[in-house]
């Protein structure tokens, strides 16, 4: 990852799931979480929505080691999301939650050497807790009738019942068959984003000339002033033209969709140390303070940026209260200290673009 006044962009490709198994240390948006540390995951209890208690849904994961900390060989940032959009209010980022996990280079679970890019099941995660069938948390309590499906809350459990553990429970109660944890269930198909490897590059340092910067603006425009649109009310395409005509300059939007024209289809912006690019300059809480580690009591530094775009890739953003964001801004321990739980919870700012 570049450093500096180099700032590192991630874009989407599919990928078979399992180049995405934890061993491969993933960056990567939807399905199930990837977890680093096997052992110590996170209470399900604790990964869940602040506003409506449901469980928290996994959005991405950013593979970002510190290369001069011993302790973070390997270090992992992951996001997660309520998905009742009604939870999901402007500029207010109650709804989610950020984990970073980290781990030296020998370490408990995987070997020193980096694994071959193979297709084997060489991999048991039999010794680590189980994980829930439905979304990959942790979890806690299995189906009472077969014993072989693991559920992190009530709730995913009826939902699996519900759309086909029903049919299964009675042949999973007579044979040796167990589930495969990886494949995502029908119950989980209804809840998950859909699964993307997220491939990180350097920005290109000039305007592209191949892209006219202009009409890429326009369209980032259009779809941010359709999406706030559709939050208000439903609106004409009379009325939104209007509406987009009346709307007072923003320089900070000029500004940022300026420089995301360079790569229209970024979803993360990674610049460890940097500053993020604000959506807006109209919403006030880019000044907010940011408060310090609550483990090591240090100082935090932004980290990296999650984008409207990528609301495009998981089918989401578009449908009246559904999830929604203009940036999702994270900032992290800057020591990346070793303090506290394995998965430490670090800071998220959610901005819109609508005032
Ligand atoms: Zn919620
Ligand atoms: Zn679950
Ligand atoms: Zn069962
Ligand atoms: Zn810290």
């Amino acid at each position: 990852m570049a450093t500096g006044n180099k700032v590192d962009i991630g874009f989407l490709e599919e990928k078979s799931s399992w180049l995405l198994h934890p061993k491969f240390f993933p960056s990567k948006v939807g399905g199930k979480p990837a977890w680093l540390d096997l052992k110590d995951l996170p209470n399900p209890k604790e990964l869940t929505c602040n506003k409506c208690d449901d469980p928290l849904v996994f959005l991405c994961q950013i593979y970002a080691p510190y290369e001069e900390t011993s302790n973070a060989f390997h270090r992992t940032v992951f996001l997660f999301v309520c998905r009742n959009g009604s939870c999901c209010q402007t500029n207010a980022s109650d709804s989610f939650k950020v984990l970073r996990c980290q781990l030296p280079r020998k370490n408990d679970y995987y070997s020193f050497e980096p694994y071959e890019e193979i297709e084997t099941h060489d991999f048991p995660m039999d010794d680590w807790p189980k994980l829930c069938d439905v979304c990959g948390l942790r979890g806690p309590s299995h189906c009472s009738k077969c014993k072989k499906t693991y559920y992190c809350s009530r709730k995913h459990q009826i939902l699996d019942w519900q759309k086909g553990h029903k049919q299964v429970c009675p042949d999973l109660q007579t044979t040796d068959k167990k589930p495969n944890n990886f494949v995502v269930t029908e119950a989980g198909k209804s809840l998950l984003f859909k699964e993307w490897e997220l491939i990180v590059d350097e920005e290109d340092e000039e305007d592209s000339k191949d892209v006219d910067v202009g009409e890429e603006m326009d369209k980032l425009r259009k779809l941010m002033q359709e999406k706030r649109a559709g939050t208000l009310s439903n609106v004409s395409e009379d009325e939104l033209e209007q509406y987009t005509k009346t709307m007072p300059e923003d320089k900070v939007f000029n500004k940022f969709s300026k420089r995301v024209a360079r790569h229209p289809d970024q979803v993360l912006r990674y610049d460890r140390g940097g500053h993020p690019l604000w959506i807006t300059g109209n919403s006030g809480n880019s000044l907010v303070n940011v408060p310090n580690c609550q483990y090591c009591n240090g100082e935090r530094q932004f980290e990296f940026q999650i984008m409207p775009q990528l609301l495009n890739f998981i089918g989401v953003g578009i449908e009246i209260n559904s999830i929604d964001w203009g940036v999702l801004v994270v900032y992290t321990c800057k020591s990346s200290c070793d303090q506290g739980p394995a998965y430490k919870e670090e800071i998220i700012i959610k901005q819109d673009l609508s005032s």
